[in-house]
């Protein structure tokens, strides 16, 4: 018998021709959840998420300009609002987080149809190709955004349907916690709990690779946000690309 070890392995498997990679597959341990961050990596809104925060800020609080200087990369939704009523000495409290949430679904859905945003390069040749590998990986959310505006947002590139699973911005502040919750629902999702090397995250930010590594996941930077490849590969994800389409499927999943 012929042993080969993990890099000869992995040589031997690019290199062979793709009916053999998804038979040889079969076989392998594989990625059984894909967890999708949404804002630079499966879209791009082009500022009507920004724009849409600050336009309910304006309508129901009278104030100005108010993400000026916020970092919005990679932050939950509900973190973001409370550095802004911070910043404006507004109360956190629940009643005031619904207005301010109410609003602005009502603003995104409003200002998605006036700015010029995409689907990210890739990201439909990617889901693509998932939902034809052997034992496809069921596809699930890990983002900020919360729920509603997540929906909202997808549902105007057409990609909402992709998703059975996730986990939002208004389910935890903490991106970190996030995580956890996400491959909680997952593994609900698919029958059994899942092993952290059995989930795939992808996101564009190393706040993204952060919340990965909380549940040892592997975890895929995507360059079309608003962080370079180098940027991202200092944070030592599993896979760096500057888009989608320079990776192939199947050698992320059964790797
Ligand atoms: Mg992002």
């Amino acid at each position: 018998m012929i042993w080969l070890d993990a890099a000869q392995i992995q040589v031997a498997f690019r290199t062979a021709s793709f009916a053999t990679r998804l038979a040889f597959a079969y076989f392998r341990a594989v990625i059984r959840l894909v967890l999708f961050d949404i804002d630079g990596t499966l879209i791009r809104t082009g500022g009507a998420g920004m724009r849409a925060f600050d336009k309910a800020f304006e309508t129901e609080f009278k104030s100005s300009g108010v993400t000026k200087g916020v970092s919005f990369a990679g932050r939950t939704d509900t973190g973001l609002v409370r550095e802004c009523f911070l910043k404006l000495e507004i109360s956190h409290d629940a009643k005031n987080q619904r207005r301010f949430f109410d609003a602005y679904v009502f603003w995104l859905d409003h200002f998605l149809g006036q700015f010029h945003g995409q689907v990210c390069f890739g990201v439909h040749d990617w889901i693509e190709a998932l939902g034809r590998l052997p034992r496809s990986p069921a596809l699930g959310l890990l983002t900020g955004n919360i729920r509603l505006g997540a929906e909202i947002k997808l549902r105007h590139y057409g990609l909402w349907h992709h998703f059975r699973s996730g986990a939002f911005g208004d389910d935890h502040e903490n991106r970190n916690e996030l995580a956890v919750i996400a491959r909680e629902r997952g593994s609900r999702l698919v029958g059994s709990s899942l092993r952290g090397d059995e989930i795939l995250v992808i996101g564009d930010t190393p706040l993204d690779i952060q919340c990965a590594r909380a549940v040892n996941a592997r975890v895929l930077a995507v360059a079309t946000g608003g962080h370079t490849s180098e940027e991202l590969r200092l944070h030592q994800p599993d896979w760096v690309a500057d888009e989608l389409r320079e990776l192939d499927v199947a050698d992320v999943c059964f790797r």
